[in-house]
C-alpha cells in the first residue's frame, strides 16, 4: 500500500474516497495571512493542498485570511498571488477572503450568544490573561460570565456599532474554565479594532480571531480536508466545538509538520525585521528564502516544487539542510542552463606568438548534457584572460593548474605554456606572458602528450565587463531562531560583490532572469532589478560542489 510520493494525508483522503465521506470531493485551501511575503515554508504547504487538489480531481482555494487589520496590506495580497502562480499553480475562478464573510460570521457568532455558548466579557486583556490559569492551575471564571443572553446581544451589538473602545470588552466562547487544553479555556472570538480594514474599509470595527473565522470560512467554502501546521493541534479541539454548536457543514483539520530549512529564518514576523531594518534589500533580496526572492537569485519554480516533493509530509518537526535545496536546483539546471565562460578575477595573459591584430573563432559546446542545445562560436585573441587562482608562481604540489613553465589547455582552445610572470610597481602579478602551440587547436596536441588543468578564460578585446555577485549563507549557524538574537548571528559576509569580471561576449544579450553555468564556478542568473540592457548584472544561484549527503 505504501507508493512512492504516498504520506498520511493521502491516506486519509484515500480512505475519505472509498467511505464516500465527503461524496468523493476534495476540496482544500492554502490561507496566508496577508501581513508579509511568501517563503519557502508557504511553498510546502502551497504545493501540498495544490498537489493534492491536482491528484484527486478536486479544488484548491485560495484564501486570504485577512482578519487583523493591523498588519495586513494589498502589496502582501498582490505579492502573494504572483508568488503561487510563478510556482506554477492556478486556483481556477476567484481568490477568496476571510473578510467576504464578516456579515456571516457575525451572524453565527450571534447565534452562539443566542444559544448562551457565547458571553460578552468586559475584564482587560491582561485580567483575561490571568483568569486562564496555567497548565497546573485550572481557570477561574469571569465575573461577566453569567450575563443573560439579553445582555450579552445588546453588548454585542454595541460592540459592533463601535460604541466601545479597543480593550474595553471581547466576545469569548463559553466553553470550561478548568479544561486541560487551555485554547478551550473560553477563548476569544471577536475583539475590538478601530482600524480601517483594507478591503472592508470602515464597515466594521470588531475582528473575528483566527480559531473563529478559520473553522467557519472552511465550512462556508465547503472544504473538505483543511490542511495546518503542528502548532494548531490542540486548536483542533476548538475548530470541532464551534462547528458542532452552530451544525455547520464540518471539514477535518488534519496537521503535519512544518518546514524548517537551515541557516535561514522561516517566520514573517524575523523576516519582515529584516526588511524593515535594512540587514537586506527588501523582501526579494537574493539571500532571503521568500518565494520572490529565491526567484530574484534564480531559482525555478521546478526546482522548489522539486524540492518540496522530496522533503515529504510528515507529523514530526525536522531540519531539512539548505543543501537539499540547493541539490534539486542543480540537478534541474544540469540539464536546462546554457554552459559559458566567465572571469571572476581576471588575471591577464599575453600570447606572445599569437599574432596581434588577428583573432579567431572557436566552437564550444552548449549544454554536454543536451546535445539539441548545439554550439556557439566564442573569440579568441592574442590577450585574453583567465582566473587568478588558476596560476601560482610557486605552486605545491598539488596545483595542477598553471605555473611557470607549465602548460595547461584553455578549454576550446589551444595548450599555452606559461612563460614569464610581469609585476607592477607594487609587485602585484600583473600579467602573464605566455607561448600557444597552434598545433592544439581544438584542445588535443596531435603528438599524444597530455596536460593536467583545463581553464576557463575569455578574450580580452570582447569580454563583456559585469558585476557579478556572490551569495552565502544568511546566517552562521544552523538553526538561528534558537538564539537568544537571531540577528546576532546573521553572516557579515553573506553578499560578496564583484565588479570588472570578464565574460564571453555572447552574454551581452542575457534576458533577465535567464540562467546560466559559468564552467567550473557555478550557476549564474541576470538580476531582474539591477541589470541594464547590454549591461547584466549577475546573481550567483549556487556553486557546482554538491554537498547534499544523500
Ligand atoms: P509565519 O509563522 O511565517 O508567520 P504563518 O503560518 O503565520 O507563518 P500564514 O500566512 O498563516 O503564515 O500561512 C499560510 C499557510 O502556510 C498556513 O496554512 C501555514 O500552515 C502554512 N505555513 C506557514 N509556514 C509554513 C512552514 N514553515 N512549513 C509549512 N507550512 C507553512
Ligand atoms: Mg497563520
Ligand atoms: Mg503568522
Amino acid at each position: 500500500r505504501k507508493q512512492p510520493g504516498s504520506h498520511f494525508i493521502k491516506h486519509i483522503i484515500e480512505a475519505d474516497l472509498e467511505s464516500g465521506k465527503y461524496d468523493g470531493r476534495v476540496v482544500t485551501r492554502f490561507p496566508p495571512e496577508p501581513n508579509g511575503y511568501l517563503h519557502i515554508g508557504h511553498a510546502k504547504s502551497i504545493c501540498l493542498n495544490f498537489g493534492l487538489a491536482l491528484q484527486y480531481q478536486g479544488r484548491c482555494h485560495l484564501r486570504f485570511d485577512d482578519t487583523n487589520p493591523m498588519k495586513e496590506e494589498m502589496e502582501y495580497v498582490e505579492s502573494i498571488k504572483e508568488d503561487v502562480r510563478w510556482l506554477g499553480f492556478d486556483w481556477q475562478e476567484r481568490e477568496y477572503y476571510t473578510s467576504d464573510y464578516f456579515q456571516q460570521l457575525w451572524e453565527f457568532a450571534v447565534a452562539l450568544v443566542k444559544n448562551g455558548d457565547a458571553y460578552v466579557d468586559s475584564l482587560s486583556s491582561d485580567q483575561i490573561r490571568q483568569y486562564r490559569g496555567t497548565l497546573s492551575e485550572p481557570g477561574r471564571p469571569s465575573p461577566y460570565r453569567d450575563r443573560s443572553v439579553e445582555e450579552n446581544l445588546e453588548l454585542f451589538e454595541k460592540m459592533r456599532r463601535g460604541e466601545f473602545a479597543e480593550g474595553e470588552c471581547v466576545l469569548r466562547a463559553k466553553i470550561d474554565m478548568a479544561a486541560s487544553n487551555i485554547i478551550m479555556r473560553d477563548p476569544t472570538l471577536y475583539r475590538i479594532r478601530q482600524k480601517s480594514h483594507h478591503r472592508t474599509g470602515e464597515k466594521w470595527c470588531i475582528y473575528p480571531m483566527y480559531d473563529f473565522a478559520h473553522c467557519l470560512s472552511d465550512s462556508i467554502e465547503g472544504i473538505t480536508h483543511s490542511i495546518c501546521t503542528l502548532e494548531f493541534e490542540n486548536n483542533r479541539e476548538l475548530y470541532d466545538w464551534i462547528l458542532d454548536r452552530l451544525n455547520a457543514y464540518h471539514p477535518q483539520q488534519i496537521e503535519f509538520a512544518r518546514l524548517n530549512l537551515s541557516h535561514t529564518v522561516l517566520s514573517k514576523r524575523k523576516l519582515i525585521e529584516l526588511v524593515r531594518q535594512k540587514y537586506v534589500d527588501g523582501w526579494d533580496d537574493p539571500r532571503m528564502p521568500t518565494i520572490s526572492g529565491l526567484r530574484r537569485r534564480g531559482y525555478s519554480p521546478g526546482a522548489i516544487r522539486d524540492f518540496c516533493d522530496r522533503i515529504g509530509v510528515a507529523r514530526r518537526d525536522s531540519m531539512v539542510d539548505l543543501a537539499l535545496l540547493e541539490h534539486c536546483v542543480r540537478q534541474e539546471l544540469n540539464k536546462t542552463a546554457m554552459r559559458v565562460m566567465g572571469v571572476l578575477h581576471p588575471l591577464r595573459v599575453v600570447i606572445e606568438n599569437y599574432p596581434e591584430d588577428q583573432s579567431e573563432m572557436l566552437s564550444a559546446v552548449n549544454n554536454p548534457e543536451d546535445e539539441s542545445m548545439g554550439n556557439r562560436q566564442i573569440p579568441f585573441s592574442r590577450v585574453l584572460y583567465i582566473e587568478r587562482g588558476d596560476f601560482m608562481e610557486d605552486p605545491p604540489k598539488k596545483f595542477f593548474r598553471l605555473a611557470p613553465g607549465r602548460e595547461v589547455r584553455l578549454r576550446y582552445a589551444y595548450f599555452i605554456q606559461c612563460e614569464q610572470v610581469v609585476r607592477d610597481e607594487n609587485g602585484e602579478i600583473a600579467e602573464l606572458r605566455c607561448t600557444y602551440d597552434p598545433e592544439t587547436r581544438g584542445g588535443d596536441a596531435p603528438d599524444g602528450r597530455k596536460v593536467k588543468a583545463t581553464l576557463h578564460w575569455v578574450s580580452a578585446a570582447h569580454a563583456l565587463q559585469a558585476a557579478v555577485r556572490l551569495y552565502d549563507h544568511l546566517f552562521t549557524v544552523e538553526n538561528p531562531a534558537e538564539q537568544p538574537d537571531f540577528l546576532e548571528v546573521l553572516n557579515p559576509d553573506s553578499l560578496e560583490t564583484l565588479t570588472g569580471c570578464m565574460l564571453e561576449p555572447g552574454l551581452a544579450k542575457a534576458a533577465a532572469g535567464q540562467r546560466y553555468q559559468f564552467e567550473r564556478l557555478g550557476y549564474f542568473s541576470v538580476d531582474p532589478k539591477d541589470s541594464a540592457p547590454g549591461q547584466p548584472v549577475f546573481n550567483r544561484i549556487v556553486t557546482l560542489r554538491d554537498t547534499w549527503a544523500k
